[in-house]
């Protein structure tokens, strides 16, 4: 057995003095600063956490706390036969975290140089409308409900009064059909505001500890959104989809661990509190590297079709009339296609929400039902619309690419019969223009192609004019 005096740690017991002789090799030189965070070997915890770190060989980083626990193993276990005088550290193998797993270093002079949002551009809220309306067919009332909230959330992020001010912090609920463009005027949304996005699905959340995500997942996302820089997913927005799915399940008695439970689950982190959460990874163990976000300033914002919270809200209007008029009301509201638009937190409440996890969403606003000139329109005026798309990888060939008013009615009804809103618009398109993309850069004559309803319907073949000449794509074989 090796005489303690051999062991490289012999002072152990005065805790200072060891202390202070090892971090002479604290990692004190910023050359090798990749702007992420170092980890403790040991515990994972970063930095920023747990203080300067003891720096290794091999990058290998421990901290004081750890360092110091496996001191007082070795002098008070069993381990001090162990002759450390001969331990090459060198033969450790190169252990350091993947990128994906590092947390950005908050960064003082990337503020600078990158504007973010401050109190002098934060675009006001018929800014945010307009720059909304840019790409967002219809939605009128939503678009000004989300600019109002979003520019007040902000004025309070930024100016750091969120804890002052009595006011609710502005998470969100939207309310509307399949399709209607939730999640697509959430995107728009956070590009236009440049803040990092995550978007999750409330069905796979499960409480944690079951099969699924646990709910604070979310804030992994958004953190691997903003690059694995805290700052910037503090400020970020998150969308949880599906929300209505994660409704109390009526008549059960088994244990509701994806509906319920969810609720419960993420009522503390829509109000904000700070939540331990992993790098690069969507569930905890002991591999990754661990931070912690605030997510007081984080706005939430959760969607969802409820489906039959229509007859609910019937139920209660019917309910609250006056006795005599129920059938001719009956009618009325069953002929009102925009009913949602009426609903209170009590039909949520009915629908199976919680009512902490309402209390949390103040501003609930609904979305409508797109009808077919909303899909003519959204096919081609937004900024970034399909057709514009297709016409412009076309122009790059030097074809002009024309879609008549009647090929657009025709796309609009074949979606609108599908039921499933604006998401069906693209599949229909990208069926038909399969064969265009297909056949036209095959001769370089080819001028101008139109498209026509016929087309659209399988009956006939688009117009297409060569350089020059016009003849029908059939005279041509
Ligand atoms: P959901 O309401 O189910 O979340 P999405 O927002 O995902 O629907 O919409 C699906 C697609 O339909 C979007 O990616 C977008 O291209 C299109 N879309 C839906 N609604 C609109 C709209 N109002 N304006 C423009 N495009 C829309």
């Amino acid at each position: 057995m090796a005489d303690k005096d051999d062991l490289n740690f012999n002072e152990v017991d005065e805790q200072g003095n060891e202390l202070e002789n090892t971090t002479k090799e604290t990692h004190t030189d910023d050359s090798d600063d990749d702007g992420y965070e170092k980890y403790c070997y040991l515990c994972r915890r970063p930095e920023s956490t747990v203080g300067r770190l003891i720096h290794m060989p091999n990058d290998i980083y421990i901290c004081q706390d750890c360092m110091q626990k496996t001191f007082d193993g070795l002098n008070g276990g069993n381990l001090q036969f162990i002759d450390m005088s001969n331990f090459d550290m060198s033969k450790i193998p190169n252990i350091g975290m993947p990128k994906s797993q590092k947390i950005k270093k908050p960064k003082k002079e990337k503020k600078e140089k990158e504007p973010e949002l401050n109190l002098s551009n934060i675009p006001s809220p018929h800014r945010i409308k307009a720059m909304l309306d840019e790409y967002v067919i219809g939605q009128d009332y939503a678009k000004k409900v989300i600019s109002v909230a979003v520019y007040n959330h902000y004025k309070r992020v930024i100016t750091n009064t969120m804890d002052d001010i009595e006011i609710d912090k502005s998470n969100m609920l939207m309310i509307g059909p399949t399709g209607c463009g939730k999640t697509y005027l959430v995107k728009t949304l956070a590009r236009l505001l440049n803040v990092p996005l995550a978007i999750t699905d409330a069905t796979s959340l499960t409480e944690a500890g079951y099969i699924g995500d646990d709910v604070e997942s979310v804030i992994s996302k958004l953190l691997a959104a903003a690059d694995n820089d805290v700052e910037r997913a503090e400020r970020g927005i998150v969308f949880i989809d599906e929300i209505d799915k994660i409704a109390k399940k009526r008549n059960t008695n088994s244990r509701d661990v994806s509906g319920e439970s969810v609720q419960q689950g993420l009522l503390k982190l829509l109000e904000g509190s700070e939540v331990e959460v992993p790098v690069g990874a969507s569930s905890k163990n002991a591999m990754v590297p661990l931070t912690t976000v605030n997510t007081r300033n984080i706005l939430f914002i959760c969607g969802g079709a409820f489906p039959d919270l229509e007859d609910i809200i019937k139920k209660r209007l019917l309910k609250s009339s006056t006795m005599g008029f129920n059938a001719e009301l009956k009618d009325k509201y069953d002929e009102d296609k925009d009913i949602l638009s009426e609903v209170a937190v009590e039909d949520l409440r009915e629908f199976g929400m919680i009512p902490e996890f309402i209390g949390r969403l103040p501003i609930i606003y609904t979305l409508k039902h797109l009808d077919k000139d909303a899909f003519v329109k959204i096919l081609k005026e937004p900024k970034n619309a399909i057709l514009k798309q297709y016409q412009k990888l076309l122009a790059l060939d030097e074809v002009d690419l024309q879609f008549d008013d009647s090929a657009l009615e025709a796309i609009a009804e074949q979606a609108y019969e599908k039921d499933t809103g604006a998401r069906a618009l693209r599949a229909i398109i990208e069926k038909f223009m399969l064969d265009i993309m297909y056949q036209i850069p095959r001769d370089d004559n080819i001028g101008r192609v139109t498209i026509n309803r016929d087309y659209i319907e399988g009956k006939g073949v688009p117009l297409i004019e060569m350089r020059g000449i016009k003849v029908p794509e059939a005279a041509q074989n």
